[in-house]
Formats: C-alpha cells, sequence, structure tokens
C-alpha cells in the first residue's frame, strides 16, 4: 500500500522566486487521493483513539520508530503526537495540527481535518534528502485551552526555539477553499503562500478569525517565531465547528484535497527557498 499510495515525483519550477529572482525546483511526492480520504475517514470519537489512530498512520506513512514520539502532557490524559524528519540543517519548520475534539460532533473538519494529513506532509517530503528539519506534531487537548502547544513551547531549549524557522498551523480544513488568517501570519511566510498559490493555480483567501477564537500557533507567536494559519472557515460555515454537523459530510473533498496540495507543495517551497524567507 505504501507505495501504491504514491505517484511518482512531481517536479516544479517556480519560475521567479519572488524573494530572491533565482528559479527553484521544488520536489515532493503527491499522496494518491484516495490515501488522503481514507487517511480522513479514521476520525475517531473519542480522544485516546484519535491519538492512536494518528500514531498508526504517521508509523504507515513511514515515520520510523526512531522518529516519531509521545510527549506526555501535563493537564492531558493524551500526549502530543510528533514525528521527526531531520534535515541536513538544524533549521526547523513546525508542522502543527490538533487532533483532540469537543464532546459535540465528530470532529472530523475540527481538525481531524488537519491531522490526518501531517503523515502525508511527512510522506511527501521524505524520500528526499531536505535542508530543513520538519516537526510534524499532533497537538492534544487544544480544545481545553491550547494544551498541547503551550506545553510544547514551554519544554523548547533556547537553541531549540531559536532554530525555529516557521510554524505552520492547520485547523480545520474542507469546509471551502483554503484560507489563511493573514492579520496573525508572518509577512513573508503568507507572501510565499500566495505565491505557491498562484503558480499551482490553487485557490487562496484571506479569512481572518481573531474573533473567533484561539490557535495552536498562539504560543509560539508569543515566543516571536514566525507563524501562519491555515483554515478553511467562513461566516457562513462557522456554525458547523463543535457542533452535531461536524461530520464527514460537511468536508467538500475536491477543496480539501486542492488544500493538501497547496499544503504540501508550500512545505516543499519553504524548504528550497530556506530561512532568509522568514521575517526573522
Ligand atoms: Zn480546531
Amino acid at each position: 500500500m505504501k507505495n501504491a499510495a504514491i505517484r511518482g515525483w512531481l517536479l516544479w519550477t517556480l519560475l521567479a522566486c519572488p524573494f530572491s529572482g533565482v528559479a527553484q525546483r521544488i520536489e515532493y511526492q503527491k499522496v494518491e487521493p484516495s490515501v488522503i480520504v481514507d487517511r480522513l475517514r479514521r476520525a475517531a470519537d473519542k480522544n485516546p483513539e484519535r491519538e492512536q489512530a494518528l500514531h498508526a498512520l504517521f508509523e504507515e506513512a513511514g515515520c520510523k520508530a526512531e522518529q516519531l514520539a509521545e510527549q506526555p502532557l501535563k493537564g492531558s490524559r493524551t500526549p502530543n503526537v510528533v514525528c521527526t524528519l531531520k534535515g541536513t540543517e538544524d533549521a526547523t519548520i513546525i508542522v502543527g495540527a490538533h487532533y483532540d475534539k469537543v464532546d459535540n460532533g465528530h470532529g472530523v473538519v475540527d481538525n481531524w481535518s488537519g491531522a490526518s494529513l501531517l503523515p502525508s506532509f511527512f510522506q511527501g517530503l521524505q524520500a528526499k534528502p531536505r535542508r530543513t528539519t520538519f516537526v510534524f506534531i499532533g497537538f492534544a487537548s487544544e480544545e481545553n485551552g491550547l494544551v498541547g502547544s503551550k506545553f510544547y513551547v514551554s519544554r523548547l531549549t533556547k537553541d531549540q526555539r531559536e532554530a525555529i524557522r516557521a510554524m505552520v498551523n492547520i485547523d480545520s480544513l474542507g469546509l471551502s477553499d483554503t484560507k489563511v488568517w493573514l492579520s496573525y501570519a508572518d509577512k513573508k511566510l503568507a507572501s510565499a503562500a500566495f505565491k505557491v498559490a498562484h503558480s499551482l493555480n490553487l485557490p487562496l483567501a484571506v479569512v481572518n478569525v481573531e474573533k473567533v477564537g484561539l490557535s495552536d500557533a498562539g504560543p509560539f507567536r508569543e515566543k516571536k517565531i514566525p507563524c501562519i494559519d491555515f483554515h478553511s472557515v467562513t461566516q457562513e460555515t462557522l456554525p458547523i465547528l463543535h457542533s452535531p454537523r461536524d461530520t464527514l459530510s460537511a468536508i467538500r473533498l475536491p477543496e480539501y484535497q486542492n488544500s493538501y496540495a497547496l499544503l504540501m507543495a508550500y512545505l516543499a517551497y519553504l524548504d528550497a527557498a530556506g530561512s532568509p524567507h522568514t521575517e526573522q
């Protein structure tokens, strides 16, 4: 299944890097759409089962035992799930998505839609050497007040913190085309996202959600780490979150596949573009 899950290499050239003017070639493997949907369907109803399902998905995606860790948390019965893809440099990009849900609904949109993509991003990046070290984190207990992300940031050493070039947070995809929370985003991370979207001819729109809630990027932003949040929430679809309507049927699969394609390419682009491409 692992081989069948992969299409051939997708080679893509950016003709004009907006930062350096130099052409960028990015390479990654795209996971088959059917696999993306299968992983989305694995949403369980209880948080401990969701933790186990995410752990299993990382294993299936090729994240080996020595790359895969559980970080137990104070104040949460379930741990953060952390899969690390070492690059040749210490420079690190955190890719985060909480896997926990509220009691209401099935938590497919919020946020199995994001968490279940993390193993596919790992899979797409891992077959080629990377400069950047990628750390994929399924955060626990976001819904209880960002417990997992706050704890993760609190345990970083100064060196680890300073090595983080970007925190890419993903929460609640598939309700519509990909949205970026621009008012909170690092400007260079955001302009890179629009560049990738434009180059791939994939939609990316701005919907700021500061009135709605918190994000696992918050604790990173407080430490001056460049952050960007992706979601799919609009005024019309907002009531689906934390409601009985948050089920698989709330997900628009074509839009969800587009979000996967965009974010997959975006991560590969950030690796190829390197560290000068954030504000720090
Ligand atoms: Zn959420």
